[in-house]
C-alpha cells in the first residue's frame, strides 16, 4: 500500500551483498547495503576508489548478480527476472549514462540514440527518428545528428549518451560518473542536463567523484568499503 506522504519507492535496496570470487578468494564489494529512493530525487552516489559505487550501480541496473538481499526497482525483485525479461526491463526502463560515453563509433549520432527503441521495438520507425532528433535538438546536438562520434567533442558525446539513454522515457536515469572524462565547461553542462531530467520528473542516482557537483545534489550517500557510511536523507530524518 502506498499513503500520499510515503509513496513507493523508486528504487529500493535491501541488505544487498556482492562479493567476487577470484579463484579461491572472495572480494567483498557490498556488504549489506540498504536505502530507498523516491520518484523524482536527484541523488549523488560518493565514496573513494573501490568502494563499490559502481558494483552498486550494476546491482540496481541488474547488470550482474547479486550475493545477498534483494533490490527492487518500482516494486520488482529485478535480479529474480530471467536474463531475457530483465533485459526487456532495462531497456524500455533504466537509462544508463557511462564515463567513456559508450557511443557505438561506427553509427552516426542519430543512428546511436535510434538504436534503443530499435532494440526494445518501441515507437514505430518514423516515429523513431523523429524522436532521436528531437532528443538530440534538446542536447544541443541538431547541427551535427548525421556525424559519427568520433567527429565531435567528447562533451557533445556525453551529450548524445544523455539522448539515448532517453531514447525510451525512462523514469530512472543511472550516471556512472558520467562527467569524470569531461573538462569542467562540458561537465557543467552535462550535469545541467541531469538536472533538468529531475526537474522534468525523472529519478536520477549518479556516482561521481566530483564534490562540488555532488554538493549541488538534494540527497548524498556516501559508500566506504562496502557500506554505506553517510546518507544525508537519513541524517536530515535524524
Ligand atoms: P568503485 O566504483 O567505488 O571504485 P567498485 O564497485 O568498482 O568500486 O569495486 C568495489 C570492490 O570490488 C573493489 O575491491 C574492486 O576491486 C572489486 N571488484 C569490482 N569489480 C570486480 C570484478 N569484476 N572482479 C573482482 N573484483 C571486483
Amino acid at each position: 500500500m502506498t499513503t500520499p506522504h510515503h509513496p513507493q519507492p523508486l528504487i529500493d535496496v535491501q541488505g544487498v551483498h556482492k562479493s567476487y570470487q577470484l579463484g579461491p578468494t572472495s572480494i567483498p564489494a557490498l556488504r549489506g547495503v540498504s536505502f530507498r529512493v523516491r520518484p523524482g530525487e536527484f541523488v549523488a552516489v560518493v565514496g573513494p576508489s573501490g568502494s563499490g559505487k559502481s558494483t552498486l550501480l550494476n546491482m540496481i541496473a541488474g547488470v550482474d548478480k547479486l550475493s545477498a538481499g534483494e533490490v527492487l526497482v518500482g516494486g520488482r525483485p529485478i535480479h529474480r527476472l530471467r536474463e531475457a525479461e530483465r533485459a526487456r526491463w532495462r531497456g524500455a526502463s533504466l537509462g544508463i549514462v557511462f564515463q567513456f560515453f559508450q557511443m557505438l563509433p561506427t553509427m552516426t549520432l542519430l543512428a546511436n540514440v535510434m538504436l534503443p527503441m530499435e532494440l526494445s521495438g518501441t515507437y514505430t520507425p518514423a516515429a523513431r527518428r523523429a524522436r532521436a532528433e528531437e532528443l538530440l535538438g534538446r542536447v544541443g546536438l541538431a547541427e551535427h545528428i548525421h556525424k559519427l562520434p568520433s567527429r565531435v567533442s567528447g562533451g557533445q558525446q556525453q551529450r548524445a549518451a544523455v539522448a539515448r539513454a532517453l531514447a525510451n522515457d525512462p523514469p530512472l536515469i543511472l550516471g556512472d560518473e558520467p562527467t569524470g572524462n569531461l573538462d569542467s565547461g562540458s561537465a557543467e553542462v552535462v550535469f545541467t542536463l541531469f538536472a533538468e531530467l529531475v526537474a522534468a520528473g525523472k529519478t536520477v542516482l549518479m556516482v561521481t567523484q566530483d564534490e562540488a557537483l555532488a554538493a549541488r545534489m538534494p540527497r548524498r550517500i556516501e559508500l566506504g568499503e562496502g557500506l554505506v557510511r553517510r546518507d544525508s536523507a537519513e541524517a536530515d530524518d535524524a
